[in-house]
């Protein structure tokens, strides 16, 4: 048995995949998506039913009323922004420039021709940007404002070589950023090329291929020989399609650096990709803590445009610093106000930056829990150690608050870890190296972004630590400790406020707002608080052993002579 994909139904009907998941609702087929395979019988009974809604309906029976479609977001279908990654070695900058041969057209003669961080391909004629920076530094360090650049992300994995190290970490940035993946699987020309055994490693990480029934898109292909390509660049704009990919360009401004460097003849040049409105020339811009008037906006191939709508990559030309990548553009109407914002910015950071004192243990770098979920990256000297590691995270619980795993890999500790973790925005970040050590920028990139990061060359410690920071994360924990005893000897009524206990300190001391507890004939009669403490006609905070004082117990009357009264205080449990 034949099988074909809904995109391809789509193609063979002459319509748009998108029109005909719609129709495929109304036959009965929900949850079916553009890549999805059917059987024959179930393609054949598609186009039937397809045909039939297309043909218009005879005048007397007027047409069904068609399923009601989401509200669509403001603006028009825009080109998707693409990211590349894997391992190293794998293919990315081939395949990368091999769509750029094919399919970008060449700049004028005399336009700048250095690469800008991204470059617009036309498949079919519609534009696709990439991301002309591959992997995974680069693909978080651009979300790591929170802002989403990416839309859609493309996995190398090398045919003859499988899914390496790099591969599983590229997987879990993809996963973290939540955005479409589609498998491209290289080097599909060489003798060594095994596509199953890529399939099973896939499947092994919990992505189970399409063709195995999964949801993972798959695309075989060779970047040195170009086939495969335009599966692959189809495959792109078909989840676009299904993603429903907007952007409006009258609508508010929103870019996000890709990539910024300090040019020796024209100053600070930043790359950003605009994902809705339209930045111009002459817009008055800050991005973080740098501000300019845009100078010049330049295009993939180094020529000038006056403006650059949604989906499109441009150079900023004018800002008076470099940008980190993820950094986000606002416009501004007033020069001196964006002067003004950016340099208190600056101040900011800088103070931010002074006031980061090296940290001790997780549990003091989170002292107020904004979040009841902790995300994880994990780092260790080799695989055993990761397992053992990973294994002890695992034995670690506390209701209520989630621990997730965002990464765990072999290796030291890299601004890769730190930028991952940071851009997770739900939870709180932490990342634990065992047996490892932190390199110098990701400790400085830590300090930035306020990662705490600690390493333990004892896998108990880790567990430690991290169960406590789990704890933590619930909130402080409190415990009733007992501190004292007293003695009802004289009870006294007084209008507008109650009985009052004349009591006699036994043991230990009372405490005003404390606890208590009153038993009579040995029995528990009434819990409550001490509502007011006095000795003679003062209000005290405390009273000791050996000596008097009235308490008035809150919303109890009925206290009386020969009581006893428990007193507690309420004290926070270490963790
Ligand atoms: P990256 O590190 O992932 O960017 O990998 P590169 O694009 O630099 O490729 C690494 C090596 O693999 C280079 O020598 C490429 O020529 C080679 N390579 C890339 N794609 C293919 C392919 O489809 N087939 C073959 N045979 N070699 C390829």
């Amino acid at each position: 048995m034949t099988k074909k994909r809904v995109y391809e139904i789509a193609r063979d009907l002459g319509v748009p995949s998108r029109d005909l998941l719609e129709a495929l609702v109304e036959l009965g087929m929900p949850g079916l998506r553009a890549v999805s395979t059917v059987t024959d019988e179930e393609a054949e009974l598609i186009r039937e039913f397809f045909h039939e809604r297309a043909s218009p309906a005879p005048p007397e029976a007027p047409a069904p009323e068609r399923a009601k479609a989401p509200p669509k977001p403001r603006g028009t279908p825009r080109p998707p922004v693409v990211a590349v990654l894997g391992h190293i070695d794998h293919g990315k900058t081939t395949l990368l420039d091999a769509i750029r041969a094919a399919h970008v057209a060449d700049g004028e003669a005399g336009g700048i021709t250095q690469s800008i961080g991204a470059y617009q391909a036309v498949v079919n004629g519609r534009a696709i940007t990439f991301i002309d920076t591959p992997g995974h530094r680069a693909f978080t360090a651009m979300r790591a404002r929170g802002a989403q650049v990416t839309d859609i992300a493309i996995l190398v994995v090398a045919a003859d070589d499988g899914v390496m190290a790099q591969t599983v970490e590229a997987v879990d940035h993809i996963k973290a950023a939540g955005v479409p993946m589609i498998v491209a699987i290289n080097k599909m020309d060489k003798p060594g090329a095994n596509k199953d055994r890529v399939l099973q490693d896939l499947a092994k990480l919990g992505y189970t291929p399409e063709e195995w029934g999964g949801t993972t898109v798959t695309v075989p292909l060779s970047a040195l020989t170009g086939q495969g390509v335009d599966d692959l660049l189809e495959m792109i704009l078909l989840i676009a399609d299904m993603e429903g990919i907007y952007g409006d360009p009258e609508g508010k401004l929103e870019a996000t650096v890709i990539e910024s460097n300090l040019d020796p003849a024209r100053g600070p040049l930043a790359t950003v990709v605009v994902k809705n409105g339209t930045l111009r020339e002459r817009d008055v811009i800050i991005v973080g803590s740098t501000w300019g008037r845009v100078r010049a906006l330049l295009d993939h191939r180094g020529e000038r445009v006056g403006a650059a709508t949604p989906g499109m990559p441009v150079q900023i030309l004018g800002l008076d610093g470099v940008p980190p990548a993820g950094e986000v553009v606002e416009r501004i109407e007033n020069p001196n106000e964006a002067r003004r914002i950016a340099a208190e910015r600056a101040r900011a950071t800088a103070d931010e930056r002074r006031a980061v004192r090296a940290p001790k243990t997780f549990e003091e770098l989170i002292q107020v829990a904004q979040t009841k979920k902790l995300v994880v990256v994990l780092k260790a000297a080799s695989t055993g150690a990761l397992d053992a590691a990973k294994h002890e995270l695992g034995t670690l619980k506390a209701d209520g608050v989630e621990l997730e795993l965002l990464h765990a890999g072999v290796g030291p500790v890299t601004e890769s870890d730190i930028l991952l973790a940071s851009a997770e925005g739900e939870g709180q970040p932490l990342v634990a190296g065992f047996a490892v050590r932190v390199d110098g920028k990701a400790a400085r990139l830590a300090e930035q972004r306020n990662v705490p990061v600690r390493t333990y060359d004892i896998i108990y410690d880790l567990a430690q630590d991290v169960g406590r920071a789990l704890r933590r994360l619930l909130g402080p924990e409190y415990r009733e400790v007992k501190v004292g005893e007293a003695e009802v000897l004289k009870t006294f009524d007084i209008d507008g406020v109650g009985r009052i206990a004349g009591c006699s300190v036994r043991t230990g001391r009372v405490v005003r707002g404390g606890r208590v507890k009153a038993f009579r004939d040995g029995e528990e009669v009434f819990v409550g608080e001490i509502a007011s403490l006095k000795r003679f006609a003062d209000d005290v905070r405390e009273v000791q052993a050996g000596r008097e004082c009235g308490i008035r117990i809150r919303d109890w009357n009925d206290v009386r002579p020969g009581d006893t009264l428990e007193i507690y205080t309420v004290e926070e449990v270490p963790l």
